[in-house]
């Protein structure tokens, strides 16, 4: 299996990618991609991408970076933001998706108006660039790594009106309601479950991921965050813990193991492009 999600870039796996990808092979874990949650880190893991043959990236600000300048930004532009790394990063053939963005309420900063200007001028930025054409970057289909928390009814109505393709979202480390899961397999997106997915006392988590169609389930880690069991506790999560992560959710389920590695690996290959 892949983990669909994970970030590479952060302090925790500084000069320990070679060791952590080969203990994520072990346990059967054969690639990462890894999220991008800056215009500057999305080249980093872009960097990451091309000097690993099975690590592949995604372009986009995350939302709790929303308030992060770029430190190449011009001040002249009005953003805090390099779009045209994005585009960068997106047109090379190891970057499998948008994001993550979206929004986050559940910290005070950064405040909600700055995470919907972010949130607005990023996602036009991206429509822009896959209607760009055969001239342009050539990858209109990637799909869109979305981060929502606590914040379904701000983003959903944004994701809604917008002209992507609701097949090509996936709500990556979903943590809502059974009620928010339905919403959003209504809309038509995927449902993606870290570590927090295993944990006993998230019942309403469980729940959400039981009804999920096995079309449209997905496993991570967020790795350097949210070990699943039997890592809870430990920093940092890697990317390994995706197996664990895959066999409680196989046992919540009721299904074997096997058929759900099978599911996920061909929902990752139809999403991402990547198996
Ligand atoms: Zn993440």
């Amino acid at each position: 299996m892949i983990d669909t999600h994970c970030h590479l870039t952060f302090p925790d796996f500084i000069d320990r990618i070679g060791p952590t990808l080969d203990d994520a092979s072990r346990a059967g874990v054969s690639g990462c991609i890894t999220i991008s949650t800056t215009t500057l880190d999305c080249l980093d893991a872009l960097a990451i991408a091309k000097a690993h043959e099975r690590v592949w990236c995604s372009s986009g600000v995350h939302p709790l970076y929303s308030d992060t300048a770029d430190p190449r930004a011009s001040s002249k532009t009005g953003t805090q933001h390099v779009w045209e790394s994005l585009r960068t990063v997106a047109s090379h053939p190891k970057c499998v998706a948008w994001g993550e963005l979206g929004l986050d309420n559940h910290y005070p900063t950064p405040a909600k108006a700055i995470q919907l200007r972010v949130l607005e001028e990023q996602l036009a930025f991206i429509i822009s660039v896959n209607h760009a054409g055969p001239g342009g970057i050539g990858k209109p289909g990637l799909p869109v790594v979305i981060h929502c928390r606590e914040a379904f009814d701000d983003l959903m109505p944004i994701l809604k009106s917008s002209t992507l393709p609701a097949e090509r979202f996936v709500f990556h480390c979903f943590t809502g309601t059974p009620a928010e899961a339905r919403r959003v397999l209504d809309f038509g997106a995927c449902i993606s479950f870290t570590g927090i997915a295993t944990y006993p006392s998230a019942a309403d988590v469980r729940t959400a991921c039981a009804l999920v169609p096995a079309d449209r389930i997905m496993i991570e880690t967020d790795a350097p965050f949210l070990p699943p069991l039997p890592h809870r506790g430990k920093r940092p999560c890697v990317p390994a813990y995706a197996a664990d992560t895959a066999r409680n959710l196989a046992a919540l389920r009721g299904v074997s193991f096997e058929s759900f590695h099978e599911q996920i690996n061909a929902n990752t290959a139809r999403l991402f492009g990547v198996r």
